[in-house]
This record gives C-alpha cells, sequence and structure tokens, in this order.
C-alpha cells in the first residue's frame, strides 16, 4: 500500500483525500519507472486541480501532484536502474496520468531529468515546475536576445516563478524590478535579489498601447492587462517571456510593441518542453540556484497539509514553494 492524494468525481460529486491506495493499482498504471517519491510541491496547477477550480484532470480518479523529486525503484527501461535520483515535472502527471502527490508514481523513463549530483531530491521539489519554468523564462530571454545590464520585470514576483525568477536574474546580474501585490514581501524580494519593488496595481489595469521604454526583458506568470502593459514598456527590441495566468487567461494588447518597436513575445511551456530543454534547465539551476536562496523560498509540509493549503496559493497568499514530505 502506499499514500496518495486522490481527486474524485462521480456521482456524488467532486472530492479530494488522503488515501492508502493499493500497489496493484499504481502497477496498472502506463509506465515502465517506479519513483520512489521523496517530495513533492504544491504548484498552481496542483492547487486548481485539488480545489477542483479549473478542469486540470482529464482522466478519474486521479492522483494528484505535477512534479516531484525521487529515487528509482524498479525500472523495465534502460537508462534508469534503482537509486538513480530524479526528477518529475508535468508531462500530464496529475492530469492524465497518475501524479506525485504521493509515496510512489509511475511513469515512462523518458518523462524522467537525472538530478544534477548538487541538488537534493528536497530542494528539487522546492525549485519544482515553477523554478523550472522560470529557468526556462530566463533561458528564452538569453536566447531572443536579452543583455545584461539591462532592467528586467518580474511579475508576481512573491509567487513560487517569480521569487525563482528574481533570483535567478539577480544572480545573472541584471537589474530586477519586482512587480507584487504584497508591499509587506518586499524585504523577502530584496533579499533574492530584487532592486527595486513596483506595486502590482500599477500595471494591473487598462493601459496605452505603446508607453514609455523601460524592461530589456519582462517574465511575465500574470496574464491579462499585465502582460500587455509588460509589452507596451519593453524596450526596443526587447524580450517577454510569458507562461502564466495568474491574474487572468486573456490579452488584451495591441501589436504596437511588436510591430514599432520589435518586441519579442515569447511564450513558455514546462509540461511538453523537450527533454534537452529541461536537462539544460534544470543544470542551469544547479550552477545559477544558490541552497540558501532555495531554502529562504520554500515551506515544508506534509501530504495531508497539501490539502489543506492549496486554496491559499489561488488566492495569492502563498509566498514562494510549498514542499510536500510525501512521507509524513
Ligand atoms: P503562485 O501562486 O506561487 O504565484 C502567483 C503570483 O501571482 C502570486 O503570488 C501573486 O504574486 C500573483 N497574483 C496572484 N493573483 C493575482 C492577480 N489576480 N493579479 C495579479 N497578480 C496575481 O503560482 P506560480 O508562481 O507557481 O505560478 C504562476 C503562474 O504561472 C500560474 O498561472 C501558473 O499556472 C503558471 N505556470 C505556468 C507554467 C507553464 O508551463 N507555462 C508552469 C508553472 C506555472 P504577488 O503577490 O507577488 O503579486
Amino acid at each position: 500500500m502506499f499514500r496518495a492524494i486522490l481527486l474524485e468525481q462521480d456521482d456524488a460529486g467532486f472530492r479530494a483525500s488522503l488515501k492508502e491506495l493499493d500497489d496493484a493499482a499504481l502497477e496498472a498504471q502506463s509506465g515502465d519507472v517506479v519513483v520512489g517519491v521523496e517530495y513533492s510541491t504544491l504548484n498552481y496547477k496542483d492547487a486548481l486541480a485539488i480545489t477542483n477550480r479549473s478542469p486540470v484532470v482529464r482522466k478519474w480518479p486521479m492522483v494528484a501532484g505535477i512534479d516531484c523529486g525521487g529515487v528509482v525503484l524498479t525500472s523495465a527501461n534502460a537508462s534508469w536502474k534503482p537509486g538513480d535520483r530524479v526528477v518529475l515535472n508535468g508531462w500530464g502527471a496529475g492530469e492524465v496520468h497518475w501524479g506525485a502527490l504521493a509515496e510512489r508514481t509511475k511513469v515512462p523513463g523518458e518523462w524522467l531529468v537525472r538530478l544534477p549530483d548538487s541538488i537534493s531530491t528536497r530542494q528539487a521539489a522546492a525549485i519544482g515546475t515553477a523554478g523550472y519554468t522560470a529557468m526556462l523564462c530566463v533561458m528564452m530571454l538569453e536566447r531572443h536576445g536579452l543583455t545584461a545590464g539591462g532592467e528586467v520585470l518580474v511579475t508576481g514576483a512573491a509567487g513560487g516563478v517569480g521569487s525563482v525568477a528574481v533570483a535567478l536574474l539577480a544572480k545573472l546580474g541584471y537589474r530586477v524590478v519586482a512587480s507584487t501585490g504584497r508591499p509587506q514581501e518586499a524585504d523577502y524580494l530584496h533579499a533574492l535579489g530584487a532592486t527595486e519593488i513596483i506595486e502590482r496595481a500599477t500595471i494591473s489595469g487598462p493601459g496605452r498601447a505603446l508607453q514609455k521604454e523601460r524592461w530589456a526583458g519582462v517574465v511575465d506568470v500574470v496574464g491579462s492587462h499585465t502582460l500587455a502593459n509588460a509589452c507596451a514598456q519593453t524596450r526596443y527590441r526587447g524580450v517577454v517571456a510569458a507562461c502564466g495566468l495568474a491574474g487572468a487567461l486573456d490579452f488584451p494588447a495591441s501589436v504596437a510593441p511588436f510591430i514599432l518597436r520589435g518586441v519579442k513575445l515569447i511564450g513558455v511551456d514546462s509540461v511538453m518542453c523537450p527533454i534537452e530543454d529541461r536537462t539544460t534547465a534544470w543544470q542551469r539551476l544547479a550552477r545559477d540556484l544558490d541552497p540558501a536562496t532555495i531554502e529562504r523560498i520554500s515551506e515544508e509540509i506534509s501530504l495531508a497539509e497539501a490539502l489543506e493549503r492549496a486554496p491559499g496559493i489561488l488566492e495569492g497568499t502563498v509566498r514562494g514553494r510549498l514542499v510536500v514530505d510525501v512521507r509524513r
């Protein structure tokens, strides 16, 4: 038997609960590697699934959890052997395939990334899909021409993606401006490396198509008017990485920044991201994110607490990252 957060939807309605599941049920899942999960995490998408606020889960019953750090228990995949330390992010785990808010998960070996030696399974979970997405955003900014020394805006800065993006960009030498709706987190954001904090409300309402040029790059997790304003304030040939919808899914913008300033808007997806970029992202995280920063942004909770804390993520009251020790 193993413990897992099970999401069920039937005639009795929707339920999210901590359950003991039979190993035979896990064996019946597709995949060729069984991972002993050590730490999972609570991401924005996990919160949507656990609260059933959005149709994240597309197969029932579902074990929640889009990511984890763990150790291979059994493998029928030539790339993996028992004892290998791995990280899992996305690919539909916790959505269409049993996920990792559980003591064990079974996945195709091709979904796994080998953990760099310097990152523990706990640190991998503390970084999580949010931190790995932040790294993908940084890689995209670099790939599309962000040059050192410019000012970079990070929105939703006190959240998971935002916290890691602030820390990474600061370490890489950029002047990071953090947008937050929680001014009380200013000390936290300065400690991560933000040089300036701006109030979320200054960029979250409708704005002009072209505004004063400021940002060499942007990491946006909010979407909607915030993303439109970020594009309108981006410097000539600057680059904007859009990865989230914490504000809303819409994008009420004009084409002016793109056709008059050559601004580049790059979409970032972590779920189906090719393995080469995943591997690079985790190697870069090992190099560019200080262990002390990982500690500073993370709070550890138990599997049962993951159920209780999910609504707070959607309310935007959770700071940084929640790490779930699935063994307690
Ligand atoms: P968090 O909940 O940790 O952080 C989101 C932050 O956004 C909050 O902390 C808050 O920051 C800000 N925020 C929340 N609500 C609003 C609002 N109504 N208007 C403006 N800002 C708001 O989530 P994550 O960092 O884990 O994820 C952020 C977004 O990125 C989510 O939409 C998630 O779905 C998406 N995502 C996308 C991925 C991809 O593959 N493309 C992968 C991972 C995440 P503050 O208080 O500082 O303002």
